[in-house]
């Protein structure tokens, strides 16, 4: 028998936005991607992770903290609002399972506007607004400055010639498993700081940071299509990274969880 040792967070119900004949099947995987990627924002990140669409009747919402493991109920309503309202409901389920400030950014914003029901064209200016909000990234780590790394390998990388240099940082809150992470709505990506140590070959910091890069090459579709993250087409230009297999053989090695980047 579980015991939930915090209390568990409930979003209000509401009617469901979407006439759900017109529904596109819900992707477990996005909402597990979502909640994984507001606990590494929080810095929950060594939580295990049991998330689920259900079929309810209304926009519920619950997500409860037993020991190690938090469990996630969604109502399947949520899969039509995209990325960024999965991640704002992870974000403000989480927040409030773990007593934290429900952080006020593009995603929670998202979140709380398709529950409103509002237009899209509101959830637009909303998120334009939102990213003139700035995080504080720190590049130069102990051993290894990030932009110096960014810089090299859009230059020598002709799959990332034309991509739109994101910002780049060290991730104090990553934890264990979560090795790097791209803010689609902020344009940034955060590297684990656990990389920035002489014991970690340059190769594999390298070979994160080129994964993430192909991230902000390959935004995601929003909309109710379904969505895959790491695409075929992803996952053949990461194979050109000159050291893959000595980085993914290194990472194996070390016992480094790839269960989400
Ligand atoms: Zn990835």
């Amino acid at each position: 028998m579980t015991e939930p040792i915090a209390p568990s967070a409930t979003a209000p119900a509401a009617t469901l936005p979407t006439n759900p004949t017109t529904m596109t099947t819900a992707a477990t995987g996005d909402l597990q991607e979502a909640f994984f990627s507001a606990m590494a924002l929080l810095g929950k990140a060594d939580f295990r992770l049991d998330a689920k669409f259900k079929r309810y009747a209304s926009l519920r919402a619950t997500l409860e903290r037993n020991g190690t493991t938090l469990r996630a109920n969604v109502s399947d309503g949520y899969a039509a609002g995209g990325r960024d309202v999965l991640v704002g409901l992870a974000l403000d389920l989480t927040a409030r399972v773990f007593r934290m400030h429900v952080p006020d950014n593009a995603y929670t914003q998202a979140y709380y506007i398709f529950r409103k029901q509002k237009s899209a064209s509101d959830l637009n200016s909303a998120l334009k607004k939102s990213r003139g909000r700035k995080r504080h990234l720190r590049a130069q780590g102990k051993w290894h400055d990030l932009n110096d790394i960014v810089l090299r390998m859009t230059r020598e990388h002709a799959l990332l010639q034309t991509l739109s240099v994101p910002k780049i940082g060290w991730n104090t809150k990553g934890g264990k498993r979560i090795l790097g992470f791209y803010d689609e709505s902020a344009h940034e990506i955060l590297i684990n700081e656990n990389l920035d140590q002489k014991l970690v070959p340059f190769y594999v910091l390298e070979y994160v940071v080129f994964h993430e890069l192909l991230h902000a090459k390959h935004p995601v579709k929003h909309g109710r299509e379904r969505r895959t993250v790491h695409t075929a087409e992803f996952k053949a230009e990461e194979r050109q990274y000159p050291l893959y297999k000595e980085a993914m053989a290194w990472l194996a090695r070390n016992r480094v969880d790839r269960d989400w980047d």
